[in-house]
């Protein structure tokens, strides 16, 4: 079923509340089938709310308001649902008792403005609230849906689970299944590795997506089908035809780091470490794959020196990564050297890796001038030493 959400609350636009209900909305409905395909900010403000919930619902059979719902003139999502769908708001006696009730238990006079709490638009269905006065209601109107959802993140969950959710199943039908699974790729690029899959990322189900982060990249692969098997069955074809295309760049069983630490642990390596950087981009990216590992011997963070080229980055880095692995008597040591970064924040960044029967190199122009950089730089050292190894 496809839905929108509208987040309400001029918070959410002035920046000073990320809207995480709606990311948690979307992962929590997936697994029955909602499919989210737009995603609306408003502020407090009557008609905004009128204008998003009455389009959305030109759209889609599904719109999920959040917000909004509280006591104060600036809660105005009852009265921007009631005007989109053309029904006036109506006192629930019902509604108002609970919250009157729940202003008794805590042993506090209920204000004037709680009472507006209990206005919904009519016909619409209320949702009782044990966790908050706002209640929450839902709206059929010509065979569609309008939820409207307390923002409270904790509020809006609760009843999601149990009273959004149950309706979707029990009065809407919804029954499918979602799977996700995904495959790590290193050495490679999004766009290269996009080019490999781009018919695979068209298919409508199962839906394949890339995400990149920090030179490491993941490939998802999300199937929807009535019943888990059929679901599994989706996935499996399409997985089997992306391990095929990206067989050289997979980390198997995971990302890179645990990948290389495993690599290394079943040849029974060992590693020292040179980084020529406070960053230590390698021993970062490693995180904690080696915790506890007697695998990793040594590393040694040597911040001070400050080659004019490539040339001398990487002549350092030779000397380096022999004395690393001297030092510690390791099988392999890695040495990152990188050139200070020019105006436009770009580095030769360079890789010695000394092996017990020889050496390799390789450098790379990256751009450490980004927020990414240096996880980019981390991720180049491992898989280099994934392709030595
Ligand atoms: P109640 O206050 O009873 O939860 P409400 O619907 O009026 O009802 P809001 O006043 O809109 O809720 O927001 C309550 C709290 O929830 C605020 O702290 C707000 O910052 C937070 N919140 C609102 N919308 C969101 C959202 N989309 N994502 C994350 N937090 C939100
Ligand atoms: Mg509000």
């Amino acid at each position: 079923m496809d839905a929108e959400i509208i987040a309400v609350g001029t918070e959410l636009l002035l920046g000073a509340t990320v809207d995480t209900n709606s990311a948690w909305l979307a992962t929590a409905l997936a697994p029955i089938g909602v499919v989210i395909r737009r995603i609306t900010l408003v502020g407090d403000d009557e008609e905004a709310i009128a204008s998003a919930v009455a389009t959305a619902i030109e759209r889609v059979p599904l719109v999920i308001c959040s917000g909004g719902l509280g006591p104060t003139a600036d809660d105005l999502t009852r009265e921007g649902i009631a005007r989109a769908l053309g029904r006036p708001l109506e006192l629930r006696p019902e509604l108002l008792a609970q919250i009157e009730e729940r202003f008794r238990a805590y042993g506090r006079r209920m204000n004037e403005s709680n009472r507006q709490q209990a206005y919904i638009p009519s016909g619409a269905r209320a949702i009782t609230n044990p966790h908050g006065t706002a209640p929450a209601f839902l709206v059929e109107h010509d065979g569609r849906t309008v939820v409207a959802l307390p923002g409270m993140p904790a509020e809006l969950r609760y009843l999601v689970e149990h009273a959004l959710i149950p309706y979707l199943r029990d009065e809407r039908g919804l029954r499918s299944c979602l799977l996700t699974r995904s495959i790590h790729l290193s050495g490679t690029t999004e766009s290269a590795a996009g080019e490999l899959i781009a018919d695979l990322m068209r298919l409508a189900n199962p839906r394949v997506g890339i995400t990149a982060k920090g030179g490491q990249y993941e490939v998802r692969i999300a199937a929807t089908a009535e019943s888990r098997a059929e679901a599994e069955a989706l996935l499996a074809s399409v997985e089997a035809q992306l391990r095929e295309r990206l067989a050289a760049y997979i980390t198997e069983g995971g990302r890179l780091a645990e990948y290389v630490a495993r690599l290394l642990q079943e040849r029974g390596l060992t590693l020292a470490l040179y980084e020529g950087h406070r960053e230590a981009p390698v021993y970062r990216a490693f995180g904690p794959a080696f915790d506890r590992s007697p695998v990793l011997r040594g590393v040694i963070i040597h911040p001070l020196d400050y080659p004019l080229d490539g040339e001398g980055a990487m002549s350092l880095a030779r000397g380096a990564a022999f004395d690393a692995r001297q030092r510690w008597q390791a099988d392999l040591a890695l040495a990152v050297q990188a050139t200070p970064p020019d105006a436009a924040g770009f580095a030769d960044v360079c890789y010695f890796l000394a092996l017990p029967d020889g050496e390799r190199s390789v450098q790379r122009r990256i751009d450490l001038g980004t927020a990414d950089g240096w996880a980019i730089a981390g991720s180049v050292g491992l898989d280099f030493l994934r392709r030595a190894l």
